[in-house]
C-alpha cells in the first residue's frame, strides 16, 4: 500500500477530515506516485492532487494574481514611478512592467506550491 492513502481508504474524493494522504489525484485520478502530491483545504474539504492538478488550482491562482497586482503594482510605483509620472511609455518599459507583475506571480505560485507538497 502506497504511503498517501488515508485510513478509510476512500482516496480520490473530497474528504472533509485531515487524516488524509490519498493514492490518486482527486482532480484527475492519475496514481500521485507518478507525479508527486500536493494538500489544498477548500471550504467543501481538503483535496491531494498530482501536480499538474496543482499548478492549475483557481483558489491557489486568484490568491498569486492578487499577490501580483499588490506587489508588481508597488514594484512599478518604486522602481519606474518617475517614468509613468513623465509619461514616457517605450516599448522595453512595456516589457518591465509584465515582468514587475510575473515574477511575485510566480514566487507566490511557487510558495503555495512547496507549502502543500505532501512528502511520503
Ligand atoms: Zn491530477
Amino acid at each position: 500500500m502506497p504511503g498517501w492513502v488515508n485510513r478509510r481508504g476512500d482516496y480520490g474524493r473530497r474528504m472533509k477530515n485531515d487524516e488524509l494522504v490519498a493514492s490518486r489525484c482527486t482532480a484527475c485520478r492519475v496514481a500521485l506516485e507518478k507525479r508527486g502530491a500536493f494538500l489544498f483545504h477548500t471550504d467543501e474539504g481538503s483535496l491531494i492532487k498530482c501536480v499538474l492538478c496543482a499548478v492549475r488550482h483557481r483558489p491557489m491562482l486568484r490568491r498569486s494574481i492578487r499577490v501580483s497586482l499588490v506587489v508588481g503594482t508597488v514594484l512599478i510605483a518604486i522602481n519606474h514611478g518617475d517614468i509613468l509620472l513623465r509619461g514616457e511609455w517605450t516599448e522595453g518599459f512595456l516589457w518591465k512592467l509584465g515582468l514587475t507583475y510575473a515574477v511575485p506571480f510566480l514566487v507566490a505560485t511557487w510558495g503555495a506550491l512547496g507549502s502543500s507538497r505532501l512528502r511520503r
